[in-house]
């Protein structure tokens, strides 16, 4: 591949986009360094504590290889601890709560695994699984086939969630985006200052008039016109729950293809992915009622839409079913997964029977995480860092509000805290965010916050002055060693 084959419409394998991102960071360090700032990285270091005094921020330290621990005190400090990925993930013999590390997983022998999650993560685990138990071999004609090793007869994998659909296909569209014509940012923020008590029922209104306008036949074949928030997502999914999962991402892969090669825009695909950015200034605004409803029922038509997946996973999907490896259940609603007590896997229990498994793997993703889950004691304290309130009505014209998760920050992704300690923690841990920002799981969102939070930190500081005590939390070995002259990280 050359420099010409890279493009933002393309996908890359991760470890190369690592090896980029770590290319910029270093890049970053020697700007710094040599525009007279004082940097330090302290890589492969484990932060055990983050505690908020008065004046400073208190950080406990480990080495990753152990030691005595260390301590550090700084003005600002950035907690950007990302996913929350446990390091033990074979939770009993065979049951992995997660597909990542995927080292553990490779470790699966060659006998009915079961993956809980349909979604990119589930897609991760079959794909870490199957590499491990044989190759995808591209043929003469252009089909990926799954060429299982001499040794893999028993090797099945079984891919479940409640609908038991799989993501679609990454598809074609003009980016830069072109305008919304009704949801627009404008007409959210004024439903935000007028509409405050029935904000999610107004916004679902814009939504609909923005569909119907962009694609009026897809909205008269869904019935949009009908649609509630409480079953827009059954709409939405309908046809893709009545067909064969294999069947439909077959047909919706010659599609994508089809139109990226022709330049050919879904307009209701396009309109649902620009509205995903704009409905998520209303989230952190509506009530309680009203984001439990967006959690619970509308938030999945926006994620299904924008967590497509690169071309080639779908083609490893159904290389694998061709070759009888891979199946996909509906769990529906009423299901329950029993872990093996003494043999290795799980049991998965449904309506309609039982599948035993000899390995299993939780591939659920990411879920919102909230002040009492923090990984630092001091802040998981009670009264230390809060839940985020919301709005729950007006009681005799005073507005009442309640704490319902994630943690309670303010436009800076500073945590709100009590007067008299420090207010110089920012909160970018996406888990944690989840709760009243559900989009912001992904690099251009990280790349937001953080030039929101880099900007916070120097305008409180002054113009003249130079950063200092940021500090990034990373485990990840550097490739250089940058010696730094003090204790500062800018
Ligand atoms: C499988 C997968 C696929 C993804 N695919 C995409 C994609 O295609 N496109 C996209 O835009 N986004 C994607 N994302 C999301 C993207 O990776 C995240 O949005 C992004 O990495 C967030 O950056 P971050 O710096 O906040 O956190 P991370 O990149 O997770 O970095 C957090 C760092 O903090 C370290 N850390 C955590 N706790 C501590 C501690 N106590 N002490 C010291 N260090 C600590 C971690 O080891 C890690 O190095 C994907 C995520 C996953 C898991």
């Amino acid at each position: 591949m050359g420099p010409d084959d890279i493009g933002d419409r393309e996908f890359y394998p991760r470890v190369v986009l690592g090896e980029y991102f770590a290319a910029q960071f270093w890049m970053l360090v020697k700007q710094g360094v040599a525009a007279g700032h004082s940097i330090e990285v302290k890589a492969s270091h484990r932060i055990l504590d983050i505690k908020l005094n008065e004046q400073d921020i208190a950080l406990t330290f480990q080495k990753r290889s152990g030691g005595k621990e260390g301590a550090a005190s700084f003005d600002h400090v950035v907690m950007a601890t990302g996913h929350d990925w446990p390091e033990d993930t074979e939770i009993s013999p065979g049951y992995f709560s997660s597909p990542w590390p995927a080292a553990a997983i490779k470790r699966i022998g060659a006998v009915a695994v079961g993956v809980l999650g349909t979604s990119l993560s589930g897609i991760d685990a079959v794909v870490s699984v199957a590499t491990s138990h044989g190759m995808f071999l591209r043929e003469g004609t252009g089909t990926l086939r799954f060429e299982p090793h001499a040794e893999a007869e028993a090797f099945r994998l079984t891919m479940m969630s409640r609908k038991g659909l799989l993501p679609e296909a990454d598809f074609y569209c003009p980016i830069p985006y072109v305008p919304l014509a009704i949801c627009t940012e404008d007409a959210i923020q004024c439903l935000i200052l007028e509409k405050p008590d029935r904000l999610l029922d107004e916004v679902f209104e814009l939504f609909k008039d923005e569909l119907v306008h962009a694609d009026p036949e897809y909205a008269a074949g869904v019935g949009l016109a009908f649609a509630t928030i409480e079953d827009v997502a059954e709409r939405y999914f309908r046809a893709r729950q009545e067909a064969d999962p294999f069947v439909w991402a077959a047909r919706n892969l010659a599609e994508a293809k089809h139109n990226k090669a022709n330049r050919i825009t879904v307009a209701w695909r396009y309109a649902i992915l620009r509205m995903h950015e704009v409905i998520a200034v209303a989230v952190p605004h509506f009530n309680a009622d009203d984001l439990k409803r967006f959690h619970k029922h509308f938030k999945t038509v926006f994620v299904d839409d924008y967590a497509t997946v690169p071309h080639e996973s779908v083609e490893r999907l159904l290389a694998l079913h061709r070759d009888e490896r891979l199946d996909v259940v509906a769990l529906g609603d009423d299901y329950e997964i029993t872990r093996q007590p003494v043999e290795s896997g799980a049991v998965v229990k449904t309506a309609s029977g039982e599948m035993s498994f000899a390995a299993f793997i939780d591939a659920t993703g990411q879920h919102a995480l909230s002040a009492s889950d923090l990984p630092f004691p001091s802040l998981r304290k009670a009264d230390a860092l809060k839940e985020a309130r919301t709005k729950t009505g007006d009681i005799d014209g005073d507005q009442s509000f309640r704490r319902t998760g994630g943690i309670d920050i303010d436009d800076d992704f500073r945590p709100r805290v009590d007067p008299g300690i420090s207010n110089r923690l920012y909160c970018v841990s996406v888990p944690f965010l989840l709760h009243k920002l559900p989009f912001v799981q992904g690099i251009t969102s990280a790349h937001e916050m953080g030039t929101k939070v880099a900007s916070a930190i120097i305008s409180s500081l002054g113009d003249d002055t130079i950063p200092s005590g940021l500090v990034h939390a990373s485990e990840k070995a550097s490739p250089t060693e940058i010696e730094a002259p003090s204790d500062t990280v800018a």
